[in-house]
């Protein structure tokens, strides 16, 4: 097999990868690669199917802005749709047929002398690239619980990023074990099949109310026809979503009380639903909103009142053939587990193939012992030609689609940079990156990461280590900006 050569690789098809496909091509490249894992397009909105999938912000602030669907069934409309759209975006902005499925990446490694990058895939195809960009996603490594016994178990386990659809739960006894936002929405969608549903609860989520819209024809047609009249609806939730972000998470230290105010749905909901003083409060979380992801749901609550839902919050033992053994000795049999579990964000996915840049830096290893940092959450220095898009602080806003397009801001200023000085080569330097970071690190001072109460939380949004390094603490307007006015001197282009 002989090498293939690209101008540009991107690892990775759901909507980073499109997006950073979209800018490739509008900077004038045609030679790129996007390789996927999995056997379509879409990331995690390709991969997840289990019941009760659904966006749980609304999609006008979740979809480009660039392209605007005014097909949305409704404000939060099922993953189905989500798919749908990616596929629409794939094909309208002629990014498909750059595509390889079922083509696992092993690593790539940066070659100083040949300027490019030599990414193996898996079966041993060689390629090599001048660019390469990780778009592999903060969700993209299901996690299995590490429980005494799970092995055992002689019944169904199926993983929610790996649903099964030819089985059926009608009529079974079953459990999920996790109640982030995955669980939150399979759950109430399982406990309507099971004939008893018992729910491990390890640590509550905040659940907000859920203003759902349906978008009839009419509204459609409007969208359609007037796209001003979406984009006003647009700039409402985009505005609402980011004030939200902004004050609750990122001012914490100046507006507490607005933290404190914005749960005041989730309990009201809460005490409406669940009229049981004790399972109430079992259900209520007990560190700050903005610790930890929240999700909205007008059915999650509801559902603990069913007279076959159970909620399990004792700890569980271990797991035995026919069911789950709790830490107060209780036992409940089952014939299917599901594992609401969701996914490990660091240890095996930042990054999430191994990436050896200029003189033998190795990324994952870097991260782990200089600490987690990436300049304005696209590039590090030490490795030329290269983006990285689910990356330490770069998350901005909620909707994945906030980052996405900030970042492709920076590719177009970086390249268009690149392109007119005829250069091949950039590499963002160490003084630039430590600025950012120092910056960053600054911003979180005023956090309710650093300053509420997190403790319990247990929240993917920290390293191990601690450190909430996955948010660029900011509101989504001052890192569109950001890409508008960082200095072009803060890379080094030959
Ligand atoms: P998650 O938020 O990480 O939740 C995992 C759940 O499993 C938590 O409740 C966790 O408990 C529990 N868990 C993990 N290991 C456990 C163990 N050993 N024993 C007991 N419980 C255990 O994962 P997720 O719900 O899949 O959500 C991941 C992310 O996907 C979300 O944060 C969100 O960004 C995204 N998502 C988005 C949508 C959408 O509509 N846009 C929908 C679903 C998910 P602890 O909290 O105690 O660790």
């Amino acid at each position: 097999m002989g090498e293939e050569q690209f101008d540009v690789v991107i690892i990775g098809a759901g909507f980073g990868g499109i997006g950073a496909a979209i800018q490739a091509k509008r900077l004038g490249y045609d030679n790129i690669l996007i390789v996927d894992r999995e056997d379509d397009l879409g990331g995690t909105w390709h991969v997840n199917r289990y019941p009760g999938l659904a966006v749980d912000q609304p999609a006008t602030t979740y979809s480009y802005w660039f392209e605007p669907n005014p097909r949305w069934t409704r404000l939060f409309p099922a993953g189905a749709e989500m798919k749908s759209y990616a596929e629409h975006v794939a094909d309208k902005y002629d990014v498909r047929r750059h595509m390889r499925f079922n083509a696992c990446v092993e690593g790539a490694q940066w070659d100083e002398d040949a300027k490019v990058w030599r990414v193996a895939l898996a079966g041993g195809q060689a390629i090599s690239t001048q660019f390469l960009i990780v778009a592999t996603g903060f969700l993209c490594q299901p996690k299995t619980p590490d429980i005494p016994g799970i092995d055992s178990f002689a019944g169904r386990i199926i993983h929610t990023a790996k649903w099964d659809e030819a089985y059926s739960f009608q009529g079974r006894s079953a459990a999920v074990i996790g109640t982030g936002s995955t669980g939150i929405q399979v759950i109430p969608e399982l406990a309507k099949e099971v004939s008893e549903l018992a729910v491990y609860q390890r640590t509550p989520i905040w659940v907000m109310p859920k203003s759902d819209i349906r978008f009839p024809r009419i509204a459609q047609r409007l969208f359609a026809k007037v796209p001003l009249t979406q984009r006003a609806l647009r700039f409402g939730t985009d505005t609402f979503m980011d004030l939200a972000n902004v004050i609750t998470m990122w001012n914490y230290r100046y507006i507490k009380v607005a933290n404190r105010a914005i749960t005041a749905g989730s309990r009201i909901q809460r005490r409406l639903a669940v009229r049981d003083k004790k399972l109430s409060r079992k259900l209520k979380p007990e560190y700050d909103f903005g610790c930890k992801r929240p999700s909205i749901s007008n059915s999650y609550y509801r559902t603990f009142t069913k007279p076959n839902v159970h909620l399990e919050t004792n700890g569980i033992e271990r797991i035995e053939p026919d069911g789950i053994v709790a830490c107060d000795g209780t036992k409940r049999k089952i014939d299917a587990l599901v594992l609401a579990t969701g996914y490990d964000v660091w240890e095996s996915n930042l990054p999430a193939i191994e990436v050896i840049g200029r003189e033998g830096r190795n990324l994952g290893k870097w991260w782990r012992e200089a600490g987690f940092q990436a300049y304005e959450g696209i590039s590090v220095p030490h490795f030329p030609n290269f983006l990285t898009m689910a990356s330490p602080y770069a998350w901005v806003g909620l909707s994945w689609f906030n980052t996405v397009e900030y970042q492709m801001r920076h590719m177009s200023r970086l390249f268009g940079s690149l392109q007119s000085s005829g250069a091949t080569t950039f590499e963002v330097t160490e003084e630039a990156n430590a600025r950012f970071l120092e910056d960053v690190t600054k911003r979180l001072d005023n956090s309710v990461f650093r300053l509420g109460n997190c403790a319990t939380s247990r929240s993917y949004w920290f390293s191990p280590s601690g450190e909430p390094a996955l948010f660029r603490p900011t509101s989504v307007r001052n890192a569109v900006r950001a890409q508008d006015r960082f200095p072009l001197s803060d890379y080094a282009i030959s």
